[in-house]
């Protein structure tokens, strides 16, 4: 892929602030479980969040392989603070398409300086991967909707300043017909939210949001009443190829560090990068990671191109939290008895990857996704 010289120096700012700040205290920040808020407003001023939201909304209005190769660099130094620029773009995306212009106004040139952090509620109690079938309800009273319900597994729940809420404002048998999309601010009264006590990425703090008789004005439905699923989940394609380059980033870390280690550790009197029986385990993670790399800025050049791309973000999004995973836990491996310290960072990126094999659809879905792409409608019928 050929760069623009824009692209190399947003990508070159975004290398060196990622490994002299991020990486350093990555299991730091993480051990705390606070999203360090400092960091992200400076993210902002570095110009890292939102680089392709239009100007007059405060970012660079640049495109999404320019987002994809910043995802990649933060994720490098700091899996969990990647998070950050992934949900600001897939969230600014949703609410320039289908927000009131004055709600866009508002909060979106917020969201691009790193000010607020905005949630999406989509999963219920009840089920994620059939999310068409949600409960939660909002029930239109003159100039409001009046939300009640939960959602759960939410990143960011408990500390976002606001939610982009999927609610049911059709018949509870509507299905996704019946699904509409709200911005809700999160000092509207009535919300309750808890955090969970996960395996990784703690600063992202998931867990529930509770809706006790939310009143949200009329303005702040994102897109038409009912439109939630067609108009609003459009955005999913982008956070995918997105989240793709996150797990790119994390596991090509591992594996810098896997290969540095290999020349230095000695066995049998010899540096242990002599061995093929290490390096080849190491060169098979470094292509896997270099195709899924490529998967992902296709899938970006495609959307910035204006072409379909969902299959291929779907793609992404299966191979890229399975990739890294293995490709981490190979290099876990590399460092020996080393490797089982939580004094390395591979034991602590392995459990964060882990968390997006699941978060933003499973690989079961992801493939159902695919198939349906493939041969239409008979391949899954109830997707
Ligand atoms: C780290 C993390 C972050 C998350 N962040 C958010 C967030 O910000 N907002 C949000 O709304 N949600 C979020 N989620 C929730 C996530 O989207 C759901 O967990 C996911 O969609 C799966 O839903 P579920 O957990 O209810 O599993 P279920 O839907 O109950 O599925 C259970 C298992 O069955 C499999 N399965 C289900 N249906 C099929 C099928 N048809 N064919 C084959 N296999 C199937 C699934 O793959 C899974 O393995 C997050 C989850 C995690 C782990």
């Amino acid at each position: 892929m050929v760069l623009t010289d824009d692209q190399r120096a947003l990508q070159e700012t975004a290398r060196r602030f990622s490994r002299e700040r991020l990486l350093p205290l990555y299991q730091k920040r993480e051990k705390a479980a606070i999203l360090d808020r400092d960091l992200v407003r400076e993210m902002g001023r570095m110009g890292l969040l939102g680089v392709e939201v239009p100007e007059r909304f405060g970012g660079l209005g640049l495109d999404a392989v320019t987002t994809g190769l910043i995802a990649e660099e933060i994720a490098y130094g700091d899996f969990n603070i990647s998070l950050v620029p992934v949900g600001m773009s897939l969230n600014a995306a949703i609410l320039m398409r289908n927000a009131q212009p004055e709600l866009a106004d508002a909060w979106v040139p917020r969201m691009v300086r790193g000010e607020v952090v905005i949630a999406i509620c989509l999963t219920e109690p009840r089920g994620g991967s059939d999310a068409a079938n949600l409960q939660l309800r909002a029930r239109s009273d003159g100039a409001h909707y009046v939300l009640n319900g939960e959602k759960t597994s939410i990143t960011f729940a408990d500390r976002a300043d606001g939610y982009i809420v999927f609610a049911r404002t059709g018949a509870p048998d509507s299905g996704a017909h019946g699904v509409s999309a709200f911005f809700v601010p999160a000092d509207t009264p009535g919300i309750q939210r808890t955090c969970f006590d996960d395996v990784g990425s703690a600063i992202a703090g998931r867990g529930s949001v509770f809706f006790d008789d939310v009143r949200v004005p009329v303005d702040h439905r994102l897109g038409e009443e009912g439109k939630g699923f067609t108009q609003v989940m459009q955005g999913f394609d982008y956070s995918r190829a997105l989240i793709g380059l996150q797990c790119v980033g994390v596991a090509q870390a591992s594996l810098d560090e896997a290969f540095a280690y290999a020349k230095e550790r000695e066995a049998f009197g010899r540096p242990i990068a002599q061995f093929q029986g290490v390096t080849f385990p190491l060169v098979e993670g470094e292509s896997q990671i270099a195709a899924v790399r490529q998967l992902c800025f296709h899938a970006l050049a495609l959307r910035d191109s204006g072409q379909p791309h969902t299959a291929e973000a779907a793609m992404c999004k299966w191979m890229g939290p399975k990739s890294a995973f293995d490709v981490i836990h190979q290099c876990l491996l590399t460092f020996g008895h080393y490797g089982w310290s939580k004094d390395l960072p591979h034991q602590q990126r392995l459990r964060d990857v882990m968390g997006l094999e699941i978060g933003d659809g499973t690989a079961a879905v992801m493939k159902l996704i695919i198939a349906r792409e493939k041969v239409g409608r008979v391949a899954v019928q109830y997707l």
